[in-house]
C-alpha cells in the first residue's frame, strides 16, 4: 500500500493517489493517459498533455505502509491531499465524517494495538474532531451516538 505522487518536471505541478500496486497503477496511469479513457484523473491527463506527455513527469512514492485496510489508506491519502493540496488532483479521495468515526472511534482501542504509531498519530487527531449538533452543543465526533441518547440532547431537539 503506498501514497504517490505525479509531479510535472517544469512547473512543479503534482498529483496525489494511492494504490496497493504502485507499479502496476503507474502503467495504468499511462495506458489511461494515451487511451484518453474518461476518469476521475481527466484533470491530470489533460495537463499532462498541454505539459509535454508523461516523459515530463515523475511518479515517485511518498510513503508505503504494510498490514492497513484500504479504508485507511484513503484518509492517509486524503491527508496528504489537504496538507499538500495537490494542483492535479480534482476530487476529494476520500472521508465523509462519519467513515471517519467509525474508522477511529468506534474501533480506536483494536486499532491502537494492530497499527503502527503514524496511523495511531491520524487517528488521534480525528478522535480530537468537534462538531455542531443540532441541539446546540459542540460535541467530540467520537462521543456523538453517546451524546445523542443524553437528556439534553433530547430534549433540546423540536
Ligand atoms: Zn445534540
Amino acid at each position: 500500500m503506498s501514497i504517490y505522487k505525479i509531479k510535472c518536471l517544469t512547473t512543479n505541478d503534482f498529483y496525489i493517489g494511492s494504490t496497493n500496486n504502485f507499479t502496476r497503477r503507474k502503467y495504468q496511469h499511462r495506458s489511461h493517459f494515451r487511451c484518453n479513457v474518461k476518469n476521475s484523473c481527466d484533470k491530470l491527463y489533460d495537463f499532462m498533455r498541454l505539459n509535454g506527455g508523461l516523459d515530463n513527469f515523475d511518479f515517485s512514492i511518498l510513503e508505503e505502509f504494510k498490514n492497513i485496510i484500504k479504508k485507511e489508506l484513503k484518509i492517509i491519502e486524503q491527508k496528504y491531499i489537504d496538507e499538500l493540496k495537490p494542483t492535479l488532483n480534482a476530487i476529494k479521495s476520500y472521508a465523509t465524517e462519519e467513515d471517519i468515526r467509525l474508522m477511529y472511534c468506534k474501533g480506536s482501542s483494536k486499532y491502537r494495538i494492530k497499527h503502527p504509531d503514524k496511523i495511531k498519530a491520524y487517528g488521534k487527531e480525528y478522535q480530537q474532531r468537534r462538531y455542531d449538533c443540532e441541539c446546540g452543543k459542540n460535541v467530540q465526533l467520537c462521543k456523538k451516538s453517546r451524546h445523542e441518547k443524553t437528556a439534553y440532547h433530547i430534549s433540546n431537539i423540536a
